[in-house]
């Protein structure tokens, strides 16, 4: 048990201060660090890197990935949490290891937004890039007014209107399903594979290529209940929804409607089916709640305005990305300590599901 003092600890005010104290913990316990540098420099002029900690045999046929930062800012819980499980080193069964991949979108995390570098979704951009690009129809009618040229905007007719036409579900789709047709958009997945996406392949096929079971925890913020974690299925083989029940307890489902997420296009679970076709995988994203959906979305919308009229370090912009950091990130105690509890606890529960596996 860790007390509420060493569990703030855990978390940071930045990607360069998280970086460091997963550095320091993966120190002390002896294991190396393999980074993948990016070419560019963070919000603090510091280096951007996703690191990658393998913490136990290296011919492993089980692996537990913990993943971090795939939606930047709402890496801070999900590097809290690698950080303190290398520092308390839960036994590992026989055979088994443990992946730790910090900062999948280093970009994001440092410049403190959900996009990578390319502006791009990362759960949005592990599709087929040779065939036709997904449509989003229902984007297409919004997306002007969405990041209209001012803000904040005058009124919001076209997007109540389009939220009365079609309800609040397809609203909350037409958003954030994904889309691939405006690049200066939200909930853009891109046109070609993103530095993070070929990154994360790579890492698998040195790590996991010869796994036979994977297990993967994926953190996440800014859906549900303040402090809650959702724990989201996070695979389409629909066999291993059941072990992953009995593993995790309660797991929802998006394409079975009982999740606070909408199916998303291309989440970065398929590099782990297509790099490692061998392997069986149970896989969830762990979803923290922060605050009401209507807060986010405005913020959003904000955030993503100033990338696309250009509105960059202006006394407007470094309100909106504070304004995100504290919405996809309460960084109070409240939040922080059940956040770590429930979290360490799926890492157990994983560990306890390879070892009966
Ligand atoms: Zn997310």
């Amino acid at each position: 048990m860790m007390n509420a003092e060493h569990i703030d600890e855990l978390f940071s005010d930045s990607y360069a201060q998280a970086r460091e104290k997963f550095f320091a913990a993966a120190h002390q316990r002896g294991l190396s660090i393999d980074s993948y540098e990016l070419d560019l420099k963070g919000a603090r002029d510091e280096t951007l890197a996703t690191d990658v900690v393998f913490d136990g045999p290296r011919d492993a046929s089980k692996v537990l990935i913990v993943l971090s930062g795939v939606h930047g800012v709402e890496g801070f819980p999900g590097s809290a949490v690698q950080t303190g499980a290398l520092q308390l080193d839960p036994p590992k069964p026989d055979d088994t290891a443990i992946l730790y991949v910090h900062a999948i979108n280093p970009h994001g995390f440092s410049h403190l937004r959900r996009v990578t570098q390319e502006n791009v979704d990362l759960n949005r951009n592990f599709i087929q890039f040779n065939g036709s690009l997904p449509q989003n129809e229902g984007y297409h009618e919004i997306h002007e007014a969405l990041l209209p040229a001012q803000w904040p905007p005058e009124d919001d007719q076209v997007l109540q209107q389009y939220r009365l036409t079609h309800g609040d579900k397809k609203f909350q789709c037409a958003i954030s399903l994904g889309q691939y047709q405006y690049p200066d958009g939200m909930f853009f997945g891109g046109q070609t594979p993103t530095w993070s996406n070929t990154t994360f392949r790579q890492i698998l096929r040195i790590y996991a290529a010869n796994a036979a079971v994977i297990a993967s925890v994926d953190v996440h913020t800014g859906l549900g209940p303040y402090g809650y974690g959702e724990k989201i299925f996070a695979t389409r083989d629909i066999c291993t929804l059941k072990n992953a029940r009995n593993w995790w307890g309660e797991i929802t489902d998006v394409h079975a409607g009982s999740s606070t997420s909408v199916p998303m296009s291309g989440p970065i679970q398929v590099a782990i089916s297509q790099e490692c076709p061998l392997a069986k995988h149970i896989g969830i994203c762990l979803e923290f709640g922060t605050y009401p959906i209507e807060e986010m979305i405005m913020t959003l919308r904000a955030d993503h305005w100033v990338f696309r009229h250009g509105k960059q370090n202006t006394a407007q912009s470094s309100e909106i990305t504070q304004q995100l950091k504290d919405l996809f990130y309460p960084n109070h105690a409240d939040w922080k300590t059940p956040v770590w509890t429930q979290a360490s606890t799926v890492v157990t529960q994983a560990l306890q599901g390879l070892e009966n596996w």
